[in-house]
C-alpha cells in the first residue's frame, strides 16, 4: 500500500491544517464574523440575483468580473476618496484566496516572506502552501509596530513579499501609515496590508498611499464588516500591473457566477449593511471596558475582536467559556484569548461569564507578555 505521507510534498509533512472549531454552541464569537445576518430584504435581493444568473449557469461565468470589479472600485472609492477602476482591483474567493495568488505570482520557491507576529496565522500558511519561505518577527501581544522597527526588519531581512495586518488580527491594532510607508521604502519587494477589518477601523486606509507606490498592494474582504463571509468574496486594491501579474495565477472562472451576483447585489445595499459596523463596535468597545475593570489586561482594539490576557492559563479559561455556551478563540498566545464582538445578547453572556471568572484562578498577576 503507498503511504500517502511519503508522497506528501516534505515541507508539508507533520504540518496542521487552519482550523478554527466549528462547534454548535450558542455563543460563537471565534471567527470575527458579523454576528447580524443580511436583512430578509436583502436576502431576497440575493436570490432573485442569484435566480436571474443561474438561468445562464451553463454558461462559464465572467472569468474578469469585470462588473463586481467595478462595483468594489466604486465601494472603496467612496469611502477612501481615493480614484480606483476596476482595473486597480481584483476579486476572488475570500481575501485568503487573493494572498494566495498573490504568493503564487510573487512568492513560490526560494522567494521568502516577512510577518510581524502575533499576526493572521494564514499569512505564514499560505507562504508555506506556495513553498514561499517564512520569516517572522515576534512582538508582544501589546507591543505597537513601529516605523523603525518594522524599516530594520526589512532591511536586514530584504524579503520578496512584507505582510503587514492593519487593524491586525488578534491584536486588534490598526497601524500608522507611516509604518506602511517605511516598510515600503525598506523594501525591495511587494508590500501587502491585509485590511480585512478596515471599516471597524478610524485610522486612514493604506488605500491613500496607493499612489506611486507600484509594489504596494492593500487586500479587503467582504467577510466582515459586509457579513458576507458565507458568501466567500475577497479583493485587492494595486497598480494595474500587480492585477495582471495575478491574473497569469488565477484559475479560469475561479469566481462563479453566483458569488459574484451575491457580492453586487449586497454591494448596492453596502451603505446598509455597514450599518451595522457601530452597532458591533459598541458591544467591542463595552468588552474592553468591561474587562478592564474586572482586572484583565486588554489591548485596545480598532477591529471587531478583543484580545484579553493576563490568563493564568488560557486554555483553561477558553474550556471553562465553552462551559459557559461560549465559544472565543485560542490564538496560541500564552495567556491570552480573542473574542469577536457580538450581538448585545451574546456580549452579555461572554462578560458575564468573565465576570464569574474573574477573581478566580484564573487571573494572575498583570503579566502582558507573550
Ligand atoms: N485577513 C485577516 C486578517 C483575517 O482575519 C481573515 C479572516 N479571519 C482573512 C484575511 C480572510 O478572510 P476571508 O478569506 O473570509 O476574506
Amino acid at each position: 500500500m503507498t503511504d500517502i505521507n511519503q508522497l506528501l510534498r516534505a515541507d508539508l509533512r507533520g504540518q496542521q491544517p487552519y482550523g478554527a472549531p466549528q462547534l454548535d454552541v450558542p455563543v460563537r464569537l471565534n471567527t470575527n464574523e458579523n454576528p447580524h445576518p443580511p436583512t430578509a430584504q436583502l436576502a431576497a435581493e440575493i436570490g432573485a440575483a442569484a435566480a436571474s444568473v443561474a438561468l445562464a449557469l451553463n454558461r462559464y461565468p465572467d472569468r474578469d468580473a469585470l462588473g463586481l470589479r467595478t462595483d468594489l472600485a466604486g465601494y472603496l472609492s467612496a469611502r477612501t476618496g481615493v480614484d480606483l477602476a476596476a482595473a486597480n482591483v481584483w476579486a476572488a474567493n475570500g481575501s485568503n484566496e487573493i494572498l494566495q495568488q498573490l504568493l503564487q505570482a510573487f512568492g513560490g520557491p526560494g522567494r521568502q516572506g516577512l510577518g510581524f507576529e502575533p499576526s493572521y496565522s494564514m499569512h505564514r500558511l499560505i507562504c508555506l502552501g506556495t513553498s514561499t519561505g517564512w520569516v517572522a518577527r515576534q512582538r508582544r501581544a501589546a507591543d505597537v509596530l513601529t516605523p523603525d522597527a518594522v524599516a530594520e526588519a526589512v532591511s536586514a531581512i530584504d524579503p520578496d513579499v512584507v505582510f503587514l495586518c492593519s487593524p491586525n488580527n488578534p491584536t486588534g491594532t490598526a497601524l500608522d501609515l507611516a509604518v506602511i510607508e517605511a516598510a515600503y521604502e525598506a523594501a525591495r519587494a511587494l508590500v501587502v496590508v491585509d485590511e480585512a477589518y478596515a471599516e471597524f477601523s478610524s485610522r486612514p486606509s493604506a488605500v491613500g498611499l496607493l499612489a506611486g507606490r507600484p509594489r504596494l498592494v492593500v487586500t479587503r474582504t467582504m467577510s466582515k464588516a459586509f457579513a458576507l463571509a458565507g458568501a466567500r468574496v475577497g479583493y485587492l486594491a494595486g497598480d494595474p500591473a500587480v492585477v495582471q501579474a495575478v491574473e497569469l495565477v488565477r484559475l479560469p472562472y475561479h469566481l462563479s457566477a453566483l458569488t459574484q451576483a451575491a457580492a453586487r447585489a449586497a454591494l448596492a445595499r453596502a451603505d446598509e449593511l455597514l450599518g451595522s459596523v457601530e452597532t458591533v463596535k459598541a458591544q467591542r468597545d463595552r468588552i474592553v471596558d468591561v474587562l478592564r475593570a474586572a482586572g484583565f489586561a486588554v489591548v485596545d482594539s480598532d477591529a471587531n475582536f478583543v484580545l484579553f490576557g493576563s490568563l493564568a492559563d488560557a486554555h483553561t479559561t477558553w474550556a471553562r467559556l465553552l462551559d459557559a455556551g461560549v465559544l472565543v478563540r485560542d490564538v496560541g498566545l500564552p495567556g491570552w484569548l480573542r473574542v469577536s464582538a457580538g450581538t448585545q445578547e451574546e456580549t452579555d453572556t461572554f462578560l458575564s461569564a468573565m465576570t464569574a471568572l474573574a477573581g478566580t484562578e484564573l487571573e494572575t498577576t498583570k503579566e502582558t507578555t507573550s
